[in-house]
């Protein structure tokens, strides 16, 4: 066998699987599978995309300082301490693949981002996880979970696919117990949504701390998914060693340009922020009304238990939804395989999935 062989840790990667686009037969489905956006783009942001077609022939600013200086301004932040990237999703493969490697240990919350054990296997690193306590990150657990090995300990705040938080008290008593020389990651791709007075997103762990950086994202409240937008609030030291491991025009020009729109769309982001702030709660109160155990979440998603084995399982209930046309995401990746996670849509989506899940559960009655 004289084939080329991929650095250790590599083939034991199980390729991340988006959530559902397409139901069979289906014209147009209920997507509820990749806690984007239930109302889209700013309209601003979409102009700013288009009027980026005439440019098409120059490449992007390479050190998206326009961006940079406009999340800086608008989040009181220092732009050298910004680094943007291929959605957040690239920034934290690079945090990765440069603190971590062969040898070492990357710590992250049971139901983490499936992301983070990705990324330790492919820079050749172990992913460790700390048990959860009732679906939500333990501290104690995690500091218990250090070895001399741990370089790196990622935690998603809200999590994805839980929902649940840790608040800012907890953050502090995690950060307090790692030792400087640990890497900690606060990943907020869902900052925005969270409405509680004791959350915070991370920025005052990263201006106190020479070892935290936060992560943030343009494709959830503000709907940029598709161009993939996300960026980093680092110590100088880390934002300089990100910048010498990502591609020199690592965020393209449109994103650059949309992105910039939509946070100065400051009524668009609130109009969403107030969408999700209806439909979380009347999601939640429905889905318990029907029977069904829904974990308490402060993201734009849901996850919700589905007893295992009989005629209610996850199998049987995502068959029964896809059927109509509605796509949740199964979650047994995570080691979730008896709950479903669906992310909060429009007014006529988050019904549909009520009356579905309504007569799936009265089918299944007795
Ligand atoms: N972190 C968390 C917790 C997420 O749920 C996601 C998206 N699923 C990401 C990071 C990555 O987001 P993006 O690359 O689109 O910025």
């Amino acid at each position: 066998m004289n084939a080329p062989q991929p650095n250790s840790g590599i083939m034991e990667i199980a390729p991340y699987v988006g959530g559902d686009a397409k139901a069979e037969g289906i014209a147009k489905a209920i997507k509820l599978s990749s806690n984007e956006s239930a109302t889209g783009a700013s309209p601003k942001a979409i102009a700013a995309y288009k009027a980026l077609a005439d440019e098409l022939h120059r490449y992007p600013d390479g050190g998206s300082n326009e961006l940079r200086d406009t999340l800086a301004e608008w989040h009181g932040l220092e732009a050298q301490r910004i680094v943007c990237g291929n959605g957040s999703d690239e920034i934290l493969s690079l945090l990765v693949h440069a603190y971590a490697g062969p040898g070492d240990e990357v710590l992250y919350s049971e139901y983490g981002f499936l992301m983070y054990p990705l990324n330790a296997l492919a820079s050749g690193a172990r992913p460790v996880k700390a048990p959860e306590v009732n679906y939500t990150a333990s501290v104690d657990n995690i500091l218990s979970a250090v070895t001399e090995r741990t370089r790196m300990v990622m935690l998603a705040n809200p999590n994805n696919p839980t929902g649940t938080y840790l608040a800012a008290d907890e953050l502090r008593r995690l950060r307090a117990g790692l030792d400087d020389s640990v890497l900690l990651v606060l990943d907020s791709a869902y900052a925005e949504f969270v409405q509680r007075n004791d959350y915070s997103a991370g920025i005052e762990f990263v201006r106190d701390s020479d070892n935290v950086v936060m992560t943030r994202t343009f494709s959830k409240i503000y709907g940029l998914a598709a161009l993939r937008v996300g960026w980093a609030y680092c110590p100088e030291a880390i934002a300089g060693v990100l910048h010498r491991v990502r591609g020199p025009f690592n965020v393209n020009a449109a994103a650059q340009r949309a992105a910039v729109a939509a946070l100065q769309d400051s009524d668009h982001t609130e109009m969403a922020r107030r969408h999700n702030d209806t439909w979380l709660p009347w999601l939640q109160g429905e889905l318990e009304g029907l029977g069904l155990q829904v974990i308490p979440s402060v993201g734009n998603f849901l996850t919700v238990h589905f007893p295992p084995g009989g005629p209610r399982s996850t199998d049987k209930a995502l068959a029964f939804l896809k059927a109509r046309g509605i796509l949740p995401r199964g979650i047994a990746a995570y080691g979730m395989a008896d709950h479903l996670r669906f992310t909060i849509g429009l007014e006529d989506e988050n019904k549909a999935v009520v009356a579905a899940l309504s007569e799936f559960l009265n089918a299944t009655d007795g």
